[in-house]
């Protein structure tokens, strides 16, 4: 059984990051995608709220879980018999970053990191920009599920009125 894990804060999740999952599930016998929890990486949506958007999200694939991790990732792979992270790489710039959590990954724990490539209709996006649009009344609906762009407007129209 070759079960993989995409990490991420999915705050929230995007089409991009359905791509990717999408396109992993294909390739391995089991995807789990993994919502970082840790306090320092709070974010706009709580654990709950971004666990149930990926359920939502990937509802139509069968090989794909949900789950949430935090301190090491190689400490959840390890508890959860998984043996390679799925990273992917938009530009040049990600690449620096994910290379060197890659080889302390390896180093740390033997865990292999496989990178695929991000889908070129969506390697501009980011959840940080998403969340930077929806914040300002801008049309998300071609970047995120119809569900996570309701949970965008319910979010910002809480914080307007309070
Ligand atoms: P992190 O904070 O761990 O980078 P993200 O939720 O931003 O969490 O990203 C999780 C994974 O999804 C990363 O591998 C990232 O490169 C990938 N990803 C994010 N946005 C996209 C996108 N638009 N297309 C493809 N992959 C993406």
């Amino acid at each position: 059984m070759r079960r993989v894990v995409c990490p991420g804060s999915f705050d929230p999740v995007t089409n991009g990051h359905i791509d990717i999952i999408g396109r992993a599930a294909r390739q391995y016998d089991e995807v789990v995608a993994a919502v970082l929890t840790n306090v320092n990486k709070r974010g706009l949506f709580s654990v709950e709220e971004k666990l149930a958007m990926l359920r939502e999200c990937t509802a139509n694939l069968e090989n794909v879980q949900i789950s949430q991790f935090n301190g090491l990732l190689v400490d959840f792979c390890r508890d959860n018999g998984i043996g390679a992270i799925i990273r992917s790489l938009r530009s040049v710039s990600d690449f620096d970053y994910e290379l060197q959590i890659a080889q302390m990954n390896y180093r740390l724990a033997g865990v292999e990191t496989l990178f695929m490539t991000a889908n070129p209709q969506y390697s501009f996006l980011s959840s940080s920009l998403v969340r930077e649009i929806a914040q300002y009344g801008g049309d998300v609906s071609s970047l995120v599920t119809p569900d996570v762009e309701q949970r965008l407007r319910d979010k910002y129209k809480d914080r307007d009125s309070s």
